[in-house]
């Protein structure tokens, strides 16, 4: 829904609002957010907000450092906790955009939006977008601080409904279905203290808005039940790690086009070659979708992660799968992205690699009936399957090497985007782990 001026006018009265918050993301996906008293509601309105962009994330250069927020009004919502003194904050999803009133290249939400059209250039209407992200929840210590302790021993869809893991994510949920979320599926993951929550699919910029503001609420919910949410990818060894699902289908006049009742699977032409071309980039999407250094942690055998780069219709092992659906939710499952993805990013990266895979018209390779891990070494290599990046500083090359994926971002988030990953890597490298010190210490 796209609220208007007055609709929103009054809601801030009717429910007394005092704050406004202003939400946008830097390169990695974090939530920035200028908030503002309800003073200044007509400038905020107006377009007329302006913040320092030069100490954000992948941003501007020192010289044109001014930017301005461009609320989008279908994304008003007013959060449902307070501001401490019995006043509400609304909140706002922005597009950032230089003084002179253009779209700013640097802002991820823009280069979606972007790319987004490009689809539609090709005559296709929507990119439409379901993700699934895993969290843990893990108790905090007394002091507030997080713990690796699990809120439960608990494992996939189990019942064990009276523990604090169970109570925050009803809670998580409840929360959610109050700002508009349509929750599609609350349970419990395979690890001990891990959650999955789904809420409906929607279009590509509308889904990745959404993501931002479901994190925001796991976190802030999870914190009010005294326990720390993480959408770390691996945050503990030895236990599954939390995945980010990205499914996805194209629409043109309200039909779905990767359904055909006739072809395999109930995919049609378009749908397999949107897929060829995610496969075909996929080594460069991994970077995007899986942008830390802990990301690939998770991308490992024996924890229903994706390793190789192949595709099947049941099988959970590879990269991606096709689940079982009715007409409108025929839709490709990419199992690689995490929570930790900018999800405008992620989706503008493979939006551009499905729609280049459509022009180029070829068929993917063929599907895998049996288990990726399973196979030999010699196997894999006939049916042409290879690994993923098994590193951040790997996705890193292939991200270098892969001119359509840097298109996808852009030439000013490309750049930032490898500026951040190479510092990251470099850090990493340069620190010193218990894991050292364990195997290191006696020699
Ligand atoms: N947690 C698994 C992952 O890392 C996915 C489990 C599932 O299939 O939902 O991707
Ligand atoms: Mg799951
Ligand atoms: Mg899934």
């Amino acid at each position: 829904k796209v609220y208007t001026e007055e609709e929103i006018r009054k809601i801030v009265r009717d429910q007394n609002v005092r704050f406004l918050r202003l939400c946008f993301t830097d390169i990695n996906g974090t939530l920035k957010n200028v908030e503002v008293p309800l003073s200044q509601l007509d400038k905020v309105l107006a377009n007329e907000i302006r913040f320092d962009g030069s100490s954000i994330d992948g941003y501007v250069r020192i010289e044109e450092s001014d930017m301005v927020l461009y609320p989008d009004f279908s994304t008003w919502a007013v959060l449902p906790w307070g501001d401490n003194e019995g006043g509400k904050i609304g909140r706002l999803i922005c597009s950032v955009h230089n003084t002179d009133g253009t779209p700013f290249a640097g802002d991820p939400r823009n280069n979606l939006k972007r790319v987004v059209n490009e689809m539609k250039e090709m005559g296709y209407s929507n990119f439409e977008i379901g993700f699934e992200a895993e969290f843990f929840l893990f108790k905090e210590d007394s002091e507030g601080n997080w713990t690796t302790k699990p809120t439960d021993q608990s494992s996939y869809f189990d019942m064990a409904s009276e523990d604090e893991g169970a109570k925050c994510r009803r809670d998580i949920v409840e929360t959610l279905e109050k700002i508009g979320f349509e929750v599609e599926a609350a349970h419990h993951e395979v690890g001990a203290g891990q959650q999955e929550i789904d809420f409906r699919f929607d279009d590509a910029v509308a889904t990745a808005d959404k993501v931002l503001t479901f994190k925001m609420v796991v976190k802030q919910i999870a914190k009010k039940h005294g326990l720390h949410a993480t959408f770390m990818p691996k945050p503990v060894e030895g236990l599954p790690g939390s995945g980010m699902h990205t499914n996805m289908s194209l629409f043109k006049d309200g039909k779905n086009v990767f359904y055909d009742k006739d072809g395999e699977y109930k995919l049609s032409k378009t749908a397999l070659y949107f897929l060829n071309g995610i496969l075909s980039h996929a080594r460069a999407l991994t970077c995007v979708g899986n942008p830390t250094v802990n990301s690939y942690k998770r991308l490992i055998p024996g924890f229903e992660a994706p390793v190789y780069i192949s595709w099947a219709n049941k099988n959970r092992s590879p990269l991606v799968r096709i689940p079982d659906a009715e007409e409108i939710g025929t839709r490709l499952e990419m199992r690689s992205a995490d929570p930790t993805a900018n999800p405008y990013l992620l989706l503008a990266a493979c939006l551009k690699a499905g729609l280049e895979g459509i022009k180029e018209a070829k068929m993917p390779m063929a599907p895998i009936t049996s288990n990726v891990f399973e196979m030999s070494a010699e196997e894999k290599k006939e049916r042409g399957i290879i690994a993923l990046p098994s590193t951040l500083h790997n996705a890193t090359k292939y991200f270098k090497e892969d001119k359509l994926i840097q298109d996808a971002l852009g030439e000013h988030l490309t750049q930032s985007f490898i500026e951040s990953k190479e510092l990251e890597w470099a850090q990493y490298t340069q620190s010193v782990s218990d894991w050292e010190r364990n195997r290191y210490m006696n020699y």
